[in-house]
């Protein structure tokens, strides 16, 4: 069981996918990068802490807050709309910097991706 948050890039959802369902229906049918997990419970859904990339104290916020319910994360997915974001917007996040430094900060396992519709 992958106990799994995802991100969504707080300026693009709602506009370029409404409600997440293209993430609920990708974990359903394990499609993208959630083919990687067996099983999946999805523990929390948040922003990306904003512009400019905010992501750190976001996810230090999201670490405490599960760990209080005894839910606490084992892997963070930036969703698709974060790619996009990253690779055609202006988003000031280089991932790569950003997987090493919450992966070692928060010892959690950071992919890059949801779905792929
Ligand atoms: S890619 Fe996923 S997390 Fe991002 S807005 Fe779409 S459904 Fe939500
Ligand atoms: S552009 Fe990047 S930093 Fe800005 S809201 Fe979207 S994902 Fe977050």
């Amino acid at each position: 069981m992958a106990r799994i948050a995802i991100l969504y890039c707080k300026r693009i959802k709602d506009h370029s996918c409404i409600a997440c369902a293209k993430c609920y229906k990708g974990m359903a049918e394990k499609n993208g990068e959630f083919a990687q997990h067996d099983e999946i419970e999805l523990v929390a859904m948040t922003d990306c802490g904003d512009c400019p990339g905010l992501t750190v104290p976001r996810v230090k916020l999201l670490g405490e807050v599960t760990n209080n319910l005894e839910r606490p994360l084992e892997i963070i997915h930036f969703g698709t709309c974060m790619r996009l974001a990253m690779e055609t917007g202006d988003c000031p996040i280089d991932f790569q910097e950003m997987k090493i430094t919450l992966e070692n900060k928060f010892g959690i396992k950071v992919i890059l991706g949801t779905h792929t519709y």
